[in-house]
């Protein structure tokens, strides 16, 4: 077990990640504790927080709905210091423009870019006036980087996460805050195996195709994600800001 005091890459830091029960955001708060963060793990699912804390018991847990601001604001405060956020939280709307109806492609900004919007202003003004803080934001490679069949809202919202990233590291370049994207191409998530068993008919065949399309034969691993966070996290990226990493198994390459 890793206690906060373990001298790892992070240290004396405070972190708090969004959409933390699960999947890709689990395992980065696991490896946050585990290079020694302190670590503030956020997730709308109250029983998957528990079961974090029952796997590691140095993390504090609040339960937190990405489109509620003035919960984010609160946490915020509650937490009291944020040295690196980040941004995991994020909602995939299968289908073509013509598949997206208003509320989903609503949905779809609330969840995966408006989230990223009040977060990031909470808290930022306690990063600035410490002088430091990383903020890290899960975008994707579906995305600006490659144009991807039936993700239409999705990969708008996550070029919009690019932007916005892209823009938090110019304003805040000199003072001490960097932000970054990552953009993970497809990693074996619950949230996945729950997207295959939606289409219905025969999983395997879907399961077959999802790895086809990889370079490498395999989907990712979250925890081959959760180590570029740790990284962008880290003073060991002290001089990265701005930037999108891919991290898809030569997915878009
Ligand atoms: P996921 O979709 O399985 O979700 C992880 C957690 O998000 C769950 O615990 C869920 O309770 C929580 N969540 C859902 N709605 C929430 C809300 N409104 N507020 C707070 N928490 C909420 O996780 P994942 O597949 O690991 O994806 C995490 C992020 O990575 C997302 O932003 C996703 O778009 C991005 N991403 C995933 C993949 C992939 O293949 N899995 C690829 C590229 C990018």
């Amino acid at each position: 077990m890793t206690s906060p005091s373990h001298a790892g890459r992070l240290a004396g830091k405070r972190a708090m990640v969004t959409a933390a029960g699960a999947g890709i955001g689990r395992a980065t708060a696991l490896a946050f504790a585990a290079e020694g963060a302190t670590v503030l793990a956020t997730d709308i699912d109250t029983a998957s927080l528990a079961s974090l804390v029952a796997e590691q018991p140095s993390i504090t847990t609040r339960t937190l709905d990405v489109t509620d601001p003035a919960a984010i604001a609160a946490v915020v405060v509650e937490a009291g210091m944020v040295d690196i956020l980040f941004n995991c939280a994020g909602y995939v709307h299968a289908g073509t423009i013509l598949d997206t109806d208003e509320a989903s492609w609503r949905r779809s900004f609330t969840i995966n870019v408006d989230s990223m919007f009040h977060t990031c202003r909470a808290v930022l003004p306690g990063m600035l006036e410490r002088g430091g803080g990383s903020i890290v934001n899960m975008s994707s490679v579906a995305s600006s980087i490659k144009g991807v069949p039936n993700r239409f809202a999705y990969s708008t919202t996550k070029a919009a996460v690019i932007g916005l990233t892209r823009s938090i590291a110019a304003d805040y370049v000199a003072r001490g805050v960097r932000c970054n994207a990552i953009c993970p191409g497809t990693v074996k998530t619950p949230s996945l195996a729950d997207r295959v068993r939606a289409l219905g008919g025969d999983e395997e065949a879907v399961w077959r195709g999802f790895t086809e399309r990889q370079p490498m034969g395999r989907l990712g691993d979250p925890r081959e994600i959760a180590a570029l966070a740790v990284y962008l996290a880290s003073d060991e990226s002290s001089f990265t800001t701005g930037t999108v990493h891919v991290v898809d198994g030569g997915w878009s390459n």
